[in-house]
């Protein structure tokens, strides 16, 4: 297996590069326009042939990637079927998966910061996108968001998995890289011995500012972003 963790610096954003070592096939998950050169770099380093553009959801903080790599690669662009973006090649539904070479990689639906928010298996990792973040989790307040729908997914979807299972996030603001269920379940201050009530209270008295790029990037996300950035 190949595994490559890219930070986005100016949103604090994670991409994942996961590749099948023998097949050299490739995804990539929430790529940012930004770094669509450093991610085919890497795919040309690494001989890697990219099959699959994955999203977690509908981003509002970057913009994606997916149309440029797809210009680039020919690779297929996979939402939920939730986010109604008319530029998927492919959507997907809570229990589908996506061969990547020997293995799979699974979709599991995690609502709750977004409607169309999904997670995705591989190995023994999980990609948790803005559902479950590092002692933390995505902010229900705007798109769509709803903290008790957050609060079934986390514990129904996500806390159920084996406590080993490493998270990797969309995003971290303080320089942490990777968790695993097991350490969120006991020590993420929003969900660790935390009723549903008790998170929703949490959530609802955060009082965020509005990310700073949501005018543009929601509009140009559900266009599976934009060429060349413009
Ligand atoms: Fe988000």
């Amino acid at each position: 297996m190949f595994f490559r963790q890219i930070f986005h610096e100016a949103s604090s954003t994670y991409t994942y590069i996961l590749a099948d070592s023998t097949w050299r096939d490739a995804v990539v998950i929430d790529a940012v326009a930004d770094h669509s050169d450093p991610i085919l770099q890497v795919l040309h380093d690494e001989d890697l042939q990219l099959t699959h553009i994955l999203e977690t959801h509908l981003h509002a903080d970057h913009i994606s990637a997916a149309r440029q790599l797809r210009e680039q690669t020919g690779a297929k662009v996979v939402l939920s079927e939730l986010a109604q973006a008319d530029c998927a090649d492919l959507t997907v539904v809570d229990g589908d998966f996506l061969v990547l070479g020997d293995d799979v990689i699974r979709v599991l639906s995690t609502p709750g910061h977004t409607p169309e928010s999904l997670s995705f298996r591989w190995y023994d990792r999980v990609f948790t996108g803005d559902a479950l973040l590092i002692g933390g989790c995505g902010r229900t307040d705007f798109q769509g968001g709803d903290a008790e729908t957050l609060y079934e997914s986390i514990t129904t979807k996500l806390f159920t998995l084996p406590e080993e299972t490493l998270v990797y996030p969309g995003h971290d603001y303080r320089g942490r890289w990777v968790s695993c269920v097991g350490e969120e379940m006991r020590n993420n201050p929003r969900l660790a011995g935390k009723s549903r009530e008790e998170f929703v209270a949490i959530m609802a008295a955060l009082d965020l500012p509005k990310p700073k790029m949501m005018e543009v990037a929601v509009p140009a996300n559900r266009l599976c972003g934009t060429l060349n950035g413009i």
